[in-house]
């Protein structure tokens, strides 16, 4: 299944969103084919636009489809590749001067955005999962139809800069412009997580003396299974699993990622580097990503699991870092945090406290420049890095929904106990 960038036309790729019946009238955005070549990179990039000007008689089906077909040719000598375009020419509604030959396109169809019938066929000729998609356009047309297709939603300040107002919805994100909104999607397709599953798992003996603790098996397969799967279902693909302790049975099992839909690097590692030097050892495959998710190999979670709304959180606010927190039942042994009203963390309490409960996950999206603030040689990425920036660098907290399953397995009893959730 490929990635798309499903992508508005009039107002999106051209300044104006106007009725354009030929190809003279239109302008294109700056940058466009720069755009579109960033975009070509990771995704498939989608023509989808309603087309009313058939339906007004301004100009016939044969025609937009010869527009189309030249825009497509124009990009094409600059290396920008548009692999296909979808039209609608309908209108549900029509004025009564329009010429004979038009009035079959006044009807209420399917395929006018906010309809999907355009993106469900482009897919379908694609072969393309919507859900880890992006549609990009410059109305709340386009961001309603992101919305039903169930493909998050760019608004571009370009256009109609979403001030048609006929719909509600609001936009995943929004950008000044189309080479704005291209970089987005490019970090978001070299986005990695960086899995840490080098533990000795020691409060688990003997049940990891030959085990790593990240392969114990819930619920029928291994934590770190379920882990790599939930980011898949995130469109995270590129992932970098850091392994030390019995490292052969990791890699044995998950190769190169390619049985389980992923790319998946082993950075060599040192032996005990803790999670901290396990991150910086991991550098080298993190320097092409913006920022990364850092994720501890023992945590188990369910099929509700996404990541996508934490990375949203992250990204909209540019900062630091942000970690997914969630209250603790079980406070005395967590890391406990306190959280402003927006969200900013403003301290680390620590262990031991029983009054307040907001705790870390072990889940973190932070920026490429997290890394150099790991000092050299054993640390833990937490404790010796992230907390101690609290203050210093902005770090959020993002707060994970409490129907979502996630428990780190650490003790005989926590496994004990979400084996037993699990059915097992
Ligand atoms: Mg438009
Ligand atoms: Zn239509």
């Amino acid at each position: 299944m490929k990635r798309a960038v499903f992508l508005d036309r009039d107002g999106t790729i051209t300044n104006d969103d106007n009725y354009f019946s030929s190809y003279d009238q239109i302008r294109f955005v700056d940058g466009l084919a720069e755009s579109i070549r960033i975009l070509n990179g990771n995704f498939l990039v989608i023509l989808i636009t309603n087309q009313p000007v058939v339906a007004r008689g301004l100009c016939s089906e044969d025609d937009v489809k010869a527009m189309n077909d030249r825009i497509i040719e124009e990009l094409d000598k600059q290396g920008a590749r548009i692999d296909g375009a979808y039209f609608c020419p309908h209108h549900p509604e029509q004025h009564d001067d329009v010429p004979e030959h038009a009035k079959k396109y006044r009807v209420e169809c399917s395929c006018r955005k906010p309809g999907i019938a355009m993106i469900e066929q482009a897919a379908k000729d694609f072969g393309v999962d919507v859900g880890n998609s992006f549609f990009i356009g410059d109305s709340t047309r386009d961001v309603q139809a992101a919305k039903n297709a169930g493909c998050t939603s760019i608004l571009v300040m370009t256009g109609l800069a979403g001030k048609d107002g006929k719909y509600d919805a609001v936009p995943d994100y929004k950008c000044t412009d189309l080479r704005e909104a291209a970089s987005l999607v490019n970090d978001f397709a070299n986005l990695k997580a960086v899995i840490l599953a080098g533990g000795k798992g020691e409060r688990l003996r003997p049940l990891t003396i030959e085990t790593p603790k990240p392969m114990l098996k819930i619920a029928g397969k291994p934590i770190l299974e379920h882990q790599i799967e939930a980011l898949k279902r995130s469109g995270v693909n590129k992932i970098v699993l850091c392994t030390s302790y019995l490292s052969v049975k990791i890699k044995d099992y998950f190769g190169d990622g390619s049985r389980f839909g992923v790319k998946i690097e082993y950075p060599e590692e040192p032996e005990g580097l803790g999670s901290g030097g396990a991150v910086k050892n991991s550098g080298e495959f993190l320097k092409d990503a913006s920022y990364f998710i850092i994720i501890n190999g023992d945590s188990m979670i369910d099929e509700k699991f996404d990541l996508r709304p934490l990375i949203r959180c992250h990204i909209r606010k540019n900062v630091f870092a942000t970690l997914f927190v969630r209250e603790s039942d079980h406070p005395m042994d967590s890391d406990v945090l306190r959280m402003d009203e927006n969200g900013k963390i403003t301290e680390f309490i620590g262990r031991g406290q029983v009054a307040e409960k907001l705790a870390n996950t072990g889940m973190t999206v932070c920026s490429q420049e997290l890394l150099q603030y790991i000092p050299d040689g054993n640390c833990n990425i937490e404790k010796d890095v992230l907390f101690k920036l609290i203050g210093k660098k902005d770090l959020y907290g993002f707060m994970m929904p409490k129907e979502w399953f996630k428990k780190g397995v650490d003790t005989p009893e926590r496994l004990e106990s979400v084996r037993m959730y699990f059915g097992d």
